[in-house]
């Protein structure tokens, strides 16, 4: 938890554009298996753990203090409460593309939609087979390391090393969340609470763009973790103790916009029989039988960078013990080179869209200066940050492209731009689902993607055909998230 509360404090500020803080809310309810004496122990623990935070410590509400903020919730079996900051990332995948443009920045390859199709180990290189998942086309790349942290995959990776002869990594733990319209009462931040059902917890989270997260949940799942998707258990699981907590939302099926699913890639235990029983560590593990590889195992989002440092630092020191060559330094002179690396530049350095001195200060800025609609402004300012330049600089270079994609009032036409010139997106599921984050908005995309695929078409030369496949494979990539599209349509009215 200490460094899970240390890589947040890191992400409010190296990715400050992403990470925002977050309060939440713990009703005390005297049906809770928890008692209100261990959530408030459990809350000086993390807030001694997290001294010297730049967010508030937490507070302890009474019932009545409780009812004044939060009238929506249910008010029988109330005693209390706790109000505290966390962070959220609301566009997770945006972290991610981040980091992919500071790699490439720092002279290395990124290869999307490629997987590594066979491991060969050598004397002292590992041969890897890649092959690019759109085209067909093969390749193999050797190395004195190679890294598998393929998460949920990494057993399946695994299983592709000539001669594999080791023990399952990974447990995937299936998790769902649903995305609901709001309603008159909901509350104004988000709330941390226990499942009747069973004792889980469950948070409801406001978003800004007035809809409501709801989740998650906890099964071990074996399918394919690429094509998860939240089944009408989890729903009515979710719905019904949505309901409990927010007895005048009535929520039902009608109101979920979409559902979403992914695989926990936790560390496997034999003896683990219940999700809540296994470790939520993270772990570098290396292979006795292929020097130089590596397989992560577990983390969090908030912990990506942590594990990233340690295995870096696992390869640094295996390349230190490997035979030396000519031309790089010798002996401790290069053990001392390598191990420079340890300290790592990303516990200090923003992420491409926080790269400001001051990024409060750059978005505060912005809005007084900038004269485009405030609805775009904000929307660059959110999934792009001190990058909304390099977009407002392609709008500004390309006069011939329609400002704003059809069927939104937000998204700009510069940003697929940037998604296909600039962030490696070569699909329509990229650029609409994991570059400008429809998938994530009320109609889950499926509004914006005829427009969206038109851009890419003149930008990507594809034909009639492949634009309407591409299209076809985004109706089927988001089938998996049961859009509801009749709500979805009218999220911003009263869904009663
Ligand atoms: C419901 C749910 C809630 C969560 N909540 C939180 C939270 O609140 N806070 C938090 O910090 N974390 C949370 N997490 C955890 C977090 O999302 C994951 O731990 C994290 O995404 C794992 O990252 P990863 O890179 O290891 O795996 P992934 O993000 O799954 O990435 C693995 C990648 O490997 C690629 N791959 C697979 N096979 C191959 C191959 N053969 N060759 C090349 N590439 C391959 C895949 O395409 C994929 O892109 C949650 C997860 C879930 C499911």
């Amino acid at each position: 938890m200490r460094e899970s509360l240390h890589e947040r404090e890191l992400l409010l500020w190296t990715a400050a554009h992403l990470v925002k803080p977050y309060q939440l809310l713990i009703p005390f309810y005297t049906h809770n298996r928890r008692r209100p004496w261990t959530l408030e122990t459990g809350m000086l623990l993390y807030d001694a753990l997290s001294r010297g935070k730049s967010t508030p410590r937490h507070r302890r509400l009474s019932r009545r203090e409780a009812i004044a903020a939060y009238p929506g919730i249910e008010h029988r079996g109330l005693t209390g409460g706790i109000v505290y900051v966390d962070a959220y990332a609301c566009f997770a995948e945006r972290l991610a593309v981040e980091q992919a443009l500071d790699v490439r920045a720092a002279g290395s390859s990124v290869l999307t939609h490629t997987a590594a199709t066979e491991l060969c180990p050598g004397a002292s290189l590992i041969e890897v087979a890649l092959r690019d998942e759109l085209t067909g086309n093969t390749t193999t790349v050797r190395a004195r390391s190679v890294v598998n942290a393929s998460g949920p995959w990494v057993d399946s990776v695994l299983g592709s090393v000539q001669g594999w002869r080791g023990h399952r990594l990974i447990r995937a733990v299936k998790g769902s969340h649903l995305v609901l319209a709001t309603y008159p009462d909901a509350p104004s931040t988000g709330i941390h609470f226990e499942a009747m059902t069973d004792g889980r917890p469950v948070l409801v989270l406001p978003q800004s763009d007035g809809t409501i997260l709801v989740g998650s949940t906890e099964l071990v799942d074996e399918a394919d973790p690429g094509a998860l998707s939240c089944s009408d258990a989890e729903i009515a699981y979710l719905l019904t103790e949505a309901n409990r907590l927010l007895p005048s939302a009535h929520f039902t099926q009608g109101d979920v916009l979409h559902a979403f699913a992914g695989a926990r890639p936790l560390p496997y235990a034999a003896s683990a029989e219940r999700p809540a029983d296994i470790s939520r560590d993270h772990h570098v593990v290396s292979h006795p039988t292929v020097p130089g590889l590596f397989s992560l195992t577990g983390g969090k989002l908030t912990t990506h960078r942590a594990l990233g440092e340690m295995a870096i630092n696992r390869v640094v020191d295996h390349l230190a013990l490997q035979p030396r060559r000519r031309s790089r330094p010798q002996g401790p002179r290069r053990h001392a080179a390598l191990r420079r690396a340890s300290c790592s530049p990303t516990r200090t350095m923003p992420l491409p869209g926080a790269r400001v001195a001051d990024w409060h200060a750059f978005a505060a800025q912005c809005e007084q200066v900038s004269t485009m609609p405030a609805a775009v402004r904000d929307r660059l300012l959110a999934v792009y940050g001190v990058r909304a330049l390099s977009v407002y600089d392609a709008m500004r270079d390309r006069p011939g492209l329609p400002a704003l994609i059809r069927a939104t009032n937000d998204v700009t036409t510069a940003e697929v731009w940037v998604a296909v010139k600039e962030e490696f997106a070569r699909t329509l599921v990229d650029v609409v689902a994991r570059r400008l984050m429809l998938a994530r908005t009320a109609d889950a995309g499926l509004g914006a993607a005829t427009a969206v695929a038109a851009v890419c078409a003149e930008l990507l030369g594809w034909d009639a055909r492949q634009t309407e496949q591409e299209l076809v494979a985004y109706r089927s990539w988001s089938a998996r998230l049961r859009p509801n599209c009749q709500s979805a349509s009218d999220v911003s009215h009263n869904h009663h």
